[in-house]
């Protein structure tokens, strides 16, 4: 009796946590909470850290600590803004529990943050696809506002039906590396959409690369000559290492980026 009071109280709380963040207006930095021109202060955005270019390639998987801990796939290069950790851990999981826009600041952050201009163009994004669970309850498929959002200010086109994902046959956790591959591959299923020579999947959060790395084995199977890459705002470390990163205050000071 005692345990489910408290269990309703905690709903209660959440509920009306959600509901007045959800009325805050955008002059509120999300992570601060003091007022701003735009959803994250340029304060906050200043001292968040995003990885240390030029000490670590702007092509991700050319550093042997990242590229260590991701799954092998048949993907060419990985481009994020920083590791999944404060505050930007923070701002993903705020954009994907009922503030889709964050798609926003998170796409402006990754072109200014983990693009490189001296990298190829790719004719297309490809948002990792959500299940129909996942949509119902989220109420928005979040990588393809990211993926709206981010093709938006390239100037490159976003293919919203190329894949399509069902559920799980079974639960990830309880199995093994080659099983948890397979157990992917079930469950996503590429369209007949035909697609450009090069190509980038978007996830919000890389964690050990094994979504991409099916989803890039099954279009390399259909497409055997089809250039990959892979884009995320953050990636989970397998060994997090302080010399990766650097705030954006210096880093935007070094890349001579544009306000
Ligand atoms: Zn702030």
């Amino acid at each position: 009796m005692y345990l489910s009071t408290v269990k309703s109280g905690i709903k209660v709380f959440k509920w009306l946590r959600a509901t007045l963040h959800s009325c805050l207006p955008d002059s509120l930095c999300y992570l601060c909470q003091q007022p701003a021109a735009a959803q994250v202060c340029r304060t906050c955005e200043h001292d968040c850290l995003y990885f240390n270019y030029p000490v670590v390639p702007a092509n991700l998987l050319q550093w042997p600590p990242i590229k260590k801990g991701l799954t092998r796939g048949y993907y060419s290069s990985v481009y994020a803004c920083g590791y999944y950790q404060w505050p930007l851990n923070q701002l993903v999981k705020q954009f994907k529990t009922g503030h889709p826009q964050l798609a926003q600041t998170l796409a402006e952050w990754f072109v200014r943050y983990a693009w490189s201009s001296e990298a190829p163009l790719p004719g297309c994004i490809l948002p990792v696809p959500t299940s129909a669970w996942r949509f119902a309850r989220r109420r928005y498929h979040q990588t393809l506002l990211l993926a709206n959002a981010i093709g938006q200010k390239l100037s490159v086109p976003v293919y919203t039906d190329w894949a399509s994902r069902g559920s799980l046959q079974r639960k990830q956790q309880l199995l093994g590396r080659q099983a948890r591959l397979n157990n992917l591959t079930q469950a996503y299923t590429l369209s007949e959409t035909s697609l450009p020579s090069r190509v980038a999947i978007l996830d919000d959060v890389v964690t050990t690369g094994a979504t991409a790395a099916t989803l890039s084995k099954m279009l390399k199977a259909a497409n055997p000559d089809i250039q990959i890459d892979l884009w995320a705002i953050a990636i989970t470390p397998s060994k997090p290492d302080s010399a990766a990163l650097v705030p954006g205050s210096i880093r935007k000071l070094r890349m001579k980026l544009p306000n």
